[in-house]
């Protein structure tokens, strides 16, 4: 039996396989980043995906800088190599508008001309839908970062 580690990429279309593959072979922003002002980690049991990511931010909170770590199947580690690389220099209000977008994207909702226009390579994970187990590998990353948002904005409320 095959294993759910490796994504079986035959009825993915080829541009979109493409773009997947080129992040999993060569993922950006893979790194560490000391004193980081929000953590994200999460975890799929499904399929034994790890994510972390670690966010500096800069006083008008803007992601400065961005890394991440963990583990996992080609999906899920495209997914939070595009996700990295979106974030740089965005607001974390941006990172939420985009992770808004990929969840109503993932979902199958249809997005207006602008919204497409804003995922750029993401949209190559629309031909993720077709393999609903693989989809919680697409979204890991960015659950795992909504999460951690939501708790950084009711801690600095309190504080
Ligand atoms: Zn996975």
């Amino acid at each position: 039996m095959a294993k759910s580690q490796e994504f079986d990429f035959g009825e993915l279309d080829e541009l979109y396989r493409e773009v997947i593959l080129a992040h999993y072979r060569n993922p950006k922003n893979r790194r560490q980043i000391e004193h980081a002002d929000i953590r994200c980690e999460g975890f799929n049991p499904f399929c034994g995906d790890e994510v972390v990511i670690h966010l500096k931010l800069d006083e008008q909170e803007r992601v400065a800088e961005v890394g991440h770590q963990g583990q996992g199947c080609s999906i899920s580690k495209a997914s939070v190599s595009m996700l990295t690389e979106f974030l740089k220099g965005k607001t974390l209000r941006e990172g939420e508008a985009l992770s808004h977008v990929f969840h109503q994207m993932m979902r199958g909702a249809s997005l207006s001309g602008e919204e497409l226009e804003a995922m750029g390579e993401l949209k190559a994970f629309q031909g993720v839908r077709k393999f609903p187990v693989r989809i919680k590998c697409a979204l890991l990353a960015w659950a795992a970062l909504e999460d951690s948002l939501r708790e950084y904005h009711s801690r600095s409320k309190h504080s």
